[in-house]
């Protein structure tokens, strides 16, 4: 996959971005000055930095890029991959700004990206790269908690994130807010239970409500809910990888799965633990029992299914496979993996693409919940679990008591209705609603807009509006 991509990632992503945004605003009311300031990038940092590997000495090319600071801090992950450029480091800080204003995130967008294959580097020698790429971030006031919070993003994870919070706090020894200068940190280091597996969490919500609008589902031919519905996925990374585990716990099928190196497919359903299990223990996903591997990784993107989930990189349905795709819906787990003339090409199909901008917000609404953990130095339900614990039990007895002569509950079902919200319980809720009210605004922005063409415009809408109501400084209001 990764030398198709390079080819494929010809295509310039942030002008892909400028696509979308242009195809949006002629839906929008709005004076052309503002817009403008909206859709450009307002900070590019891109620097060069040596580190000694054994006895070499290497260069490494390395960005963060601040989108928008109508809202501030900004926010957005960092990238660890040999295709990281300038132009994609924008396309994604600006990916963030609709993103955050979507799901009701205070952010303004921003993206960070270091030019290296991390699988080509030891963990002493990523650590060295991490800490020096963050001092340089620190060097130029591009990041801190008020500032700009990294976070993961393709090829990075918790353990990059604890050595960024490390070496900031090395710099920032008086700050008591400095643990939320990045969010996607380990538990033990600051972070917050439910993150890890929030981006593809956040995808299964959003797209178990899009499919319960019968009305919608009717439209495409299908029926509503996900149960039996057949799945693909892209990529089985930490965005791929949840985003299956809960589609196949909510009752859909994963019948076919790319990875970089290879990519299997089998009608009985795959489960995407023994996957993932099978592609820990032999690197590849070929020769999973049960399954068989198609000749070429990217046949996966054009076998058969309701929905298709991309959740590796951008540019991966483009203008040369848009027409092969057979698939009703296109969940985008990654950021950009449809370009707009794909899209154009399946609107045309009456295939419904439900936006990255929308889809894959998970992860940064679950790093607000972070940053506000950090700032507000307590865990979430820390006050009031062991409170409401004990009102539910008053409660409980007081039922029983009244429903004495009946049938008495379980040990289970007691247990279930007294429990008090823990971490973990109140981030999958705020994490459920927030993806549940952000669709409704984008569907509703669809189907009260004439003309509209898609969904992504609508989610473009959405966000743009949102970002307009931050200039009434400028004494424009929308
Ligand atoms: N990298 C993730 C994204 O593309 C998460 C960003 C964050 O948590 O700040 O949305």
């Amino acid at each position: 996959m990764a030398k198709k991509l390079k080819e494929q990632r010809e295509n310039n992503f942030f002008d892909d971005v400028l696509k979308y945004f242009d195809k949006a605003v002629k839906y929008v009311n709005a004076e052309p000055g503002v817009l403008e300031q909206i859709k450009y990038c307002n900070s590019v940092y891109r620097m060069k930095f040596p580190i000694k590997i054994g006895d070499k000495v290497e260069v490494i090319e390395a960005y963060r890029v601040e989108h928008s600071h109508h809202k501030t801090p900004t926010k957005g992950g960092i990238r660890y991959s040999e295709h990281v450029n300038q132009d994609e480091v924008m396309a994604l800080a600006a990916l963030m700004t609709y993103k955050c204003a979507l799901v009701d995130v205070p952010f303004g967008g921003a993206k960070g990206g270091i030019k290296i294959n991390p699988r080509n580097y030891d963990a002493d020698a990523l650590e060295k790269i991490t800490r020096r790429y963050t001092t340089e971030l620190i060097k130029k006031n591009f990041i801190g908690p008020g500032i700009d919070v990294p976070a993961p993003d393709y090829g990075t994870g918790e353990r990059e994130m604890a050595w960024i919070a490390d070496t900031f706090a090395a710099f920032h020894h008086l700050e008591i807010d400095s643990l939320g200068c990045v969010t996607g940190k380990p538990i033990s280091q600051g972070g917050i239970r439910g993150r890890r597996e929030a981006t593809g969490l956040g995808l299964f919500y959003g797209l178990r409500h899009a499919v319960s609008y019968a009305d919608d589902m009717k439209k495409l031919g299908l029926k509503p809910g996900l149960q039996g519905k057949t799945v693909v996925i892209q990529g089985m990374g930490n965005v791929g990888y949840h985003a299956a585990k809960y589609l196949h716990e909510g009752g859909a099928k994963i019948v076919a799965i790319q990875e970089y190196n290879g990519s299997i497919y089998s009608d009985k359903g795959i489960n995407p633990e023994e996957a993932v299990a099978w592609f820990r223990q032999t690197g590849k996903l070929e020769g999973l029992k049960g399954t068989k591997s198609f000749k070429k990784p990217e046949e996966a993107l054009e076998y058969a299914c309701d929905i298709l989930v991309p959740a590796a990189l951008e540019n991966q349905i483009h203008a040369e496979n848009a027409s092969r795709i057979k698939t009703k819906i296109i969940a985008e787990g990654a950021n950009g993996p449809v370009t707009p003339e794909a899209e154009a090409i399946l609107t045309k199909k009456g295939v419904l693409v439900i936006p990255d901008i929308y889809l894959n917000a998970g992860g940064v609404t679950v790093s607000y919940f972070e940053w506000l953990k950090n700032l507000s130095h307590v865990r979430f339900g820390r006050m009031e679990k062991r409170y409401a614990q004990a009102a539910n039990l008053r409660l409980m007895d007081a039922i029983e008591k009244a429903a004495a002569s009946g049938k008495k509950l379980t040990k289970e079902e007691k247990e279930r209705i007294i429990a008090g919200p823990d971490e973990v319980t109140l981030v999958y809720s705020g994490l459920e609603e927030t993806m549940i009210t952000a669709y409704d605004a984008i569907r509703e922005t669809y189907r009260n807009t004439k003309g509209i063409p898609d969904m992504r415009t609508a989610a473009f809408v959405t966000a743009i509006n949102k970002i307009l109501t931050s200039y009434s400084t400028l004494g424009i209001f929308p």
